[in-house]
């Protein structure tokens, strides 16, 4: 069930891959500011406070100054739509609904950063969004607003809806430059960042699907508005991709700071079977479990860092008590094993050995020997990969183990 509520999920502008319907129901109009003051479109991304909606929440209007001042006239702008991780179902939504609002945000941030080429970087698996954005794109050629962008940025533009590898890694920022310049999709450690080498070499920047589908509303209504939008002295709306044992699982936009409580209590509609709440692995299935005791938190991303957890992308996977937290979390670190790229041998060893373990004890045939050697693996496993994913996979086990070690002793049933 999706939920449609304010900004990008405005029920006017899920026209599909219709442009008419998508300037009929007012979009365009940031792009053409853009187009007049395109040396407005990053201060106002800065008043704004956007954030990127990815993962990592960094401030957007940093990445797009260093894209920006970064030398050189070959640059690229890159949406990454590789979204794959358990839990999250937004950006395959934007993709396939709202195709337009995604385009004109790349279209702005190619304004702001006199970038020629544009790259739809999306997962493969994600058809219906594939396909929406391939029919959106062709509705671009020859419009106007491209011919003045061609204009600002003196060479012609070229727009392209490129498939991922599909792998959960291909949507690292460093595996998504390597798997568009022709190779395996392996992580690197950075620096360089893309902005400085990205795509064939050149400054590159790659941004989320939401975070540049909110970039035309901005740049159309203002950065009082986006900052009015949040609550708390947080700014905009946050898209919650609500699942697990709640009554009303889906996609829900509210404003950035609304509380855990009332997603899922008043939005969710409450806990499944009138059961109690138990925990929920926020921002996916790599960070801090939030408990009964978090239910008060601030859904943005400086509050829930505050609580040694992560916003991430805004996935919530809700549990009830009565539901394995050692299970569920066993599912998520055979997750993370399969997608271990195998680069980094603590990473692709440490994270099977880890699934093994915790496969082992959650079917309640775990030993004490087993839960030392995952404590230990907690111990000497984060740092040792190239990319956040080994760290991400020891988060959640470390947190479950600190926040419900009696269900390592003994495994609830379901
Ligand atoms: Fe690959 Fe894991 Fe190393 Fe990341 S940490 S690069 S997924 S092996």
């Amino acid at each position: 069930m999706t939920r449609l509520n304010s900004v990008l999920l405005n029920p006017r502008i899920g026209v599909g891959a219709d442009l008419a319907a998508w300037r009929k129901a007012g979009g365009g109009e940031g792009l053409a500011r853009a187009l007049e003051r395109p040396e407005d479109i990053i201060p106002t991304l800065r008043a704004a406070d956007l954030r990127g909606m990815g993962g990592a929440g960094f401030p957007t209007w940093r990445k797009w100054t260093a894209t920006a001042d970064a030398p050189g006239d070959e640059k690229y702008v890159v949406c990454n739509g590789n979204e794959d991780e358990p839990g999250t179902f937004k950006d395959c939504y934007l993709l396939h609904r709202t195709p337009h609002q995604v385009i004109e945000g790349a279209l702005i941030a190619a304004a702001a950063v006199r970038a020629a080429t544009v790259v739809f970087y999306i997962n493969p698996h994600q058809t219906d969004g594939i396909e929406a954005m391939r029919r959106a794109v062709a509705q671009w050629a020859g419009d106007s607003q491209i011919a003045a962008l061609e204009r600002l940025i003196g060479q012609p533009m070229r727009l392209t809806v490129t498939p991922s590898s599909g792998r959960y890694i291909g949507g690292e920022e460093s595996a998504v430059v390597r798997w568009l310049n022709g190779s395996f999709p392996f992580p690197r450690r950075k620096p360089p960042f893309p902005f400085e080498q990205g795509v064939n070499d050149k400054p590159t920047l790659i941004n989320n699907t939401e975070t540049l589908s909110n970039i035309s509303h901005i740049l159309k209504n203002g950065a009082d508005w986006y900052r009015d939008l949040g609550i708390g002295g947080a700014s905009g709306t946050k898209l919650f991709s609500l699942s697990g044992d709640v009554l009303e699982p889906g996609l829900y936009e509210l404003p950035m700071g609304t509380s855990l409580q009332e997603l899922i209590f008043t939005h969710g509609g409450g806990m499944l079977g009138g059961r109690a709440f138990k925990a929920v692995f926020t921002g996916g299935p790599s960070n801090t479990l939030l408990t009964a005791r978090d239910l008060d938190v601030a859904l943005d991303f400086d509050s829930v860092r505050a609580r040694q957890s992560r916003l991430g992308t805004g996935a919530m996977i809700v549990i009830s008590e009565g539901t394995s937290v050692v299970r569920k979390v066993a599912e998520y670190v055979e997750f993370f094993a399969n997608g271990s790229c195998g680069q980094c041998p603590p990473c692709k060893c440490g994270t099977f050995q880890m699934s093994r373990l915790l496969d082992r004890i959650a079917t309640g045939r775990g030993t004490e020997a087993d839960r030392r050697a995952l404590r230990h693996l907690c111990q000497i496993l984060p740092g040792s990969g190239r990319c956040a994913l080994i760290d991400g996979a020891v988060t959640v086990v470390q947190s479950s183990l600190q926040t419900f070690p009696e269900e390592y002793a003994a495994p609830a049933s379901r």
